[in-house]
């Protein structure tokens, strides 16, 4: 199996891919956070990789001082991330949250390393050069995010076999089923309840604005060469349908499973080999019911927004991102309300300066034009 360089191992997703790791011996050559010192000396002590990183600078002393007595070298910085995402010959996961995850991303693919990628906000904010160099450089981007493993599963044997169809489940949130109205005073803790999955802060807050499922249509039409109108979203309440494709001939071809996020990090690491996963096995009859519905797109407008960025192209699904990684910060802090939100990012998809192909250094200059509108949307400096 590949050795594998783990960035956001102090995440949600970084320590299920450790358990996973602990479970097949699975080598860990670097592990990186962001500011989570603690934790990462901890998960270096155990796993004993050739480098620690840690992307905050500041913290490079701390986490030295941390690490003397072990033969871990520390780095630090985004040079640090892209300096280990490009070691030879290892597996990339990528589980850092938000579009910090991009540069390192590039870096791996241009070393020629696989990416499995759970960041989700690379493919949103630089789907376009990141599909182009991997097909540059011939590697590989296997999905953990659980919609797109299950998509990519259920390809595993199509042969030359578009699909005609994605469907793409989604939970539909603890909100489902509830009004504007209803959710204008909802509270961080209540967003922070998902009903199925156990995951990191920022997509749980996307899930409740369903503003995930939006981030997911557009990973999709980048991991599968899907146009937008080919992608269906269709609420499956108890998260056990993780997603489904459709042939020409109509035949659905869907992939089950425990909502657990070990099933589609181990598929991403072990592919194309199956092997036991720590994840709970679950009988069917016991579920009972499986239910459909349609995701309402005029109380959760993040949908709405995102299916209008990927449609229109260029910079915006970036915008999109960014001006929603701001908000979410915001709302997490308790500055502006759950329905700012969606009215934010709607608005500033349709404010930032429109940049049909644009290049890396015009993302990051989108980022910034992004984050600066939400900023001052709500009379905050950065
Ligand atoms: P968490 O917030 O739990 O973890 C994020 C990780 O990224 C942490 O290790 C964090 O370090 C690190 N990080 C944060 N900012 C930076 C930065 N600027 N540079 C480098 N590292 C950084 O997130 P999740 O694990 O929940 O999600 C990770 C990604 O996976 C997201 O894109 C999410 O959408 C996607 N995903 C998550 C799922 C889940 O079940 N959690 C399911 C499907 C997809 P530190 O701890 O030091 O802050």
């Amino acid at each position: 199996m590949d050795t594998i360089v783990l960035l956001g191992s102090t995440g949600s997703i970084g320590k299920q891919t450790l358990e996973v790791c602990k479970a097949h011996n699975i080598a860990v050559r670097a592990l990186c956070a962001n500011n989570n010192v603690e934790l990462l000396e901890q998960q270096a002590r155990e796993f004993m990789p050739e480098y620690a990183v840690i992307a905050d600078d500041s913290l490079f002393g701390d986490l030295k001082q941390r690490l003397l007595d072990t033969s871990v070298k520390v780095l630090a910085g985004e040079k640090g991330l892209c300096e280990v995402a490009a070691l030879p010959g290892c597996k990339i996961v990528n589980a850092i949250v938000g579009m910090a995850g991009l540069v390192p991303t590039l870096s791996a693919i241009k070393a020629g390393n696989d990416v499995a990628l759970a960041n989700k906000e690379t493919l949103v904010a630089g789907g376009n050069l990141v599909i182009d160099a991997a097909q540059r450089y011939k590697v590989s981007l296997i999905p953990i995010d659980s919609e797109h493993s299950a998509i990519f599963q259920c390809l595993q044997g199509a042969g030359e076999n578009r699909f005609s169809k994605i469907i793409l489940t989604a939970s539909g949130g603890p909100f489902f089923g509830k009004t504007r109205a209803e959710l204008a005073a909802v509270t961080k803790e209540q967003a922070l309840a998902h009903p199925n999955w156990d995951m990191g802060n920022k997509i749980t807050i996307d899930s409740a604005t369903l503003m995930n499922k939006g981030l997911e249509h557009i990973e999709a039409v980048w991991l599968f060469g899907a146009k937008p109108e080919e992608i269906e979203i269709v609420v499956q309440r108890q998260s056990v349908i993780h997603s489904a494709v459709e042939f020409l001939d109509g035949a659905i071809i869907a992939q089950l499973g425990s909502a657990d996020m070990r099933l589609p990090i181990q598929y991403a690491l072990t592919y194309p080999e199956r092997l036991e996963c720590p994840a709970k096995k679950f009988s069917l009859a016991e579920i009972g019911e499986l239910t459909f519905a349609k995701p309402d797109e005029e109380t959760f407008v993040c949908l709405a927004a995102a299916k209008k960025a990927i449609a229109r192209g260029g910079n915006v699904p970036c915008a999109l991102n960014c001006a929603n990684e701001a908000s979410v910060r915001l709302f997490l802090e308790d500055k502006i309300r759950f329905l700012d939100i969606g009215e934010t990012v709607s608005e500033a998809i349709e404010n930032i300066k429109f940049i049909e192909k644009p290049t890396l250094y015009d993302l990051l200059d989108t980022q910034k034009a992004a984050e600066e509108y939400v900023m001052k949307r709500f009379g905050y400096s950065k």
